[in-house]
Parts: structure tokens; sequence; C-alpha cells
């Protein structure tokens, strides 16, 4: 079966070996963040909208679980913010209904939590991990680029909301942009957030590849744990580095019929590495090359290279960056 709403398994920094579930069109979101690896959102909106039938998207799960994968987590995530689909709740509780021993993530924005259905909606995920940047309009615009209609407090207050609601995990996701939300203020302020939400855990990140914007620069290991430290919360880590623990040849046989394809849907996806594709796949670095040029030769891929390595993606991904 040729999946369209199912990809990876990919191998996560926060979530170690997971299946995402896109349930949006590519590039459709609240946000135009400048550090979006996807590049830049084409569809921007807050609106919901079942984007797809999701019967279809039951049929491809129902399909993907009858092999018994393994997996450390399933999570709705992929090129824009899941929360828009009102399709959401019903994909949970299928797949909490029919596959209970899995454990569900999902990754938000958090722009759209102050809506009593959408937190209704991902209340039985395991763990919710939304992001907050800035407590500041201006510089929460100039990172995340929001639709009309939504600032910077009401991300906070929505995730108080859910934290009130919700019996889960909720692990916090701050970006770091250097110089633009690391002043003592802008710090400040973040903990102040940070000790309204109370979320479970809270993980620093950084630009970690290519970004929508080429002037935003990744902050380096000891500024994070600076920043780490002013921040003064207990429980603060930084995203870990890329690792890669799956070995050639540990992908599960036949998992996917076509390797060629499930490579070309990592880049259509994200830039990926090598590194970063063998790790999702399990396929050496010499049969991932001859993919990309198998894939060449039928649609464009661009190389771009960053302090990780030599960058793989599809141009439609929009990273023609200013
Ligand atoms: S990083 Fe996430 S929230 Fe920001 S534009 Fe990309 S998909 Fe949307």
């Amino acid at each position: 079966m040729q999946y369209s709403h199912i990809f990876g398994p990919v191998h996560s920094r926060r979530l170690g070996r997971s299946l995402g579930i896109d349930l949006v069109p590519f590039k459709t979101c609240s946000y135009n963040c400048v550090y979006c690896e996807c590049g830049r959102t084409t569809v921007e909106t807050m609106e919901r909208q079942e984007f797809f039938p999701v019967n279809e998207v039951l049929d491809e799960l129902r399909e993907y679980f009858s092999r018994s994968p393994k997996l450390d987590f399933i999570t709705f995530s992929g090129s824009g913010e899941p929360t828009l689909s009102s399709s959401i709740g019903d994909v949970i509780r299928f797949l909490k209904s029919s596959y209970p021993s899995y454990l569900i993530a999902v990754l938000t924005n958090g722009s759209l939590l102050l809506r009593p259905d959408v937190r209704e909606d991902i209340l039985p995920a395991d763990v919710i991990l939304p992001t907050i940047s800035s407590v500041f309009d201006e510089t929460y615009r100039k990172i995340h680029r929001p639709a009309p209609g939504v600032s910077a407090m009401d991300i906070v207050e929505g995730l108080e909301c859910l934290r009130s609601e919700y019996s889960g995990e909720i692990w916090l996701e701050v970006f770091i942009i250097p110089g633009i939300n690391t002043s003592v203020e802008e710090l400040d302020g973040l903990r102040a957030a940070i000790e309204r939400i109370c979320p479970d855990r809270v993980q620093l990140n950084t630009l970690d590849r290519p970004g929508a914007e080429r002037w935003v620069k990744p902050a380096s290991p000891a500024q994070l744990e600076e920043i780490g430290r002013i921040l003064g919360l207990s429980g603060v880590e930084a995203v870990e580095p890329v690792r890669y623990e799956l070995s050639a040849g540990s992908t599960m046989p036949g998992q996917w019929s076509d390797d060629v394809a499930r490579v070309h849907e990592l880049i259509r996806r994200r830039p990926c590495t090598l590194e970063d594709i063998c790790a999702s796949t399990g396929l050496s670095r010499r049969e991932i090359l001859k993919m990309l040029r198998k894939i060449q030769s039928g649609s464009r891929i661009e190389e771009k290279r960053e302090e990780r390595g030599i960058f793989y993606f599809c141009p439609e991904q929009d990273h023609t960056r200013v």
C-alpha cells in the first residue's frame, strides 16, 4: 500500500523510533516560523478542517499495524500544524482503542489550544509537545509570523488551560534563536511563563537543519547550557543532538515495499543528511546515495551544506531562503 498520511518511522531526537501521522496538506500551518525545516508556509490559517477523509487515514493505519511494528511513539506531526485537522481526535481515539499498547505524542505549536474542542481532541494522547519562544508579541511575531488573531500570551494561556485539564505529560519545547529571544528580559519572561504552564519537562531546542530563513542561526551547546542555567528551572534540558542508534539492516524487512519511495518521502518532508536517512531507514550510505541518484532522475533534489553536513531536500519545500 502506498501511504499518503503516515511516514517513517523516523528517528526523532525527542521521541526515539517514531511513526509520523500527517493530517494536513504540505505546509498548511497557523505559523510561518523562520526556523521551519519544511520551508515557508504556503497556506497560513487558523481554521480547522477535515483535510482528508478520515477513513483514508484509518485504512493506512490498519494496514501498517497489521505487522505489529516496534515503535517508541506514534506522533502527530509532519509539515504543518496537526491540530488544524478536525480529524485528529477521531484518529487518536481510534489508535487508543485499536492499538492501546502504543504511546501517542502530539507535536503542536500551541496556537489553537485556547479552543476547548482542540484541547478535548488531544487529551487522550500520552505526551503533548508544544512550543514557546517568547512572551513578547514583537519577538513572537518575528519568530513565528503567525496567522492574524493569535498573540504570544494566547499561547501561554492555552497551555495553562491544557495543563489544568490534561493528565498526560507536557514536554515544553523552548525554541532558542541567538540574538532574538536570548536577552535577560526575554528569558525572564519565558521563566515566568514556564512557571505558569507547569510542564513535566522543558526542552531547549535550536536550529538543527536548514530553516526557512537564512539569517536564523543555531545556538551552541554552551549557549543552551547557559540559557538553561539562567532559566533556573530544575528539569531543564537541551534537546540532544541527533543520535544514530539504528544500524544498517535494522529496519523490518518488507516493512516498506519500496525503499526508494521511502527515502524520497523522508527528504520531501524535511532536509536530511545521509546520516539522518541511515538512522531512519537502516539503509547503508552507499544504498542511499544510489537511491538519491535514482530519485534525481525523475524529480529535483537539492543539496545544501550546513554545519551538520550536506542536507538533501526537495525544492518544493521552498528553501529559497533570504
Ligand atoms: S515549525 Fe511547525 S509551527 Fe512552525 S511553520 Fe513549521 S510546521 Fe508550522
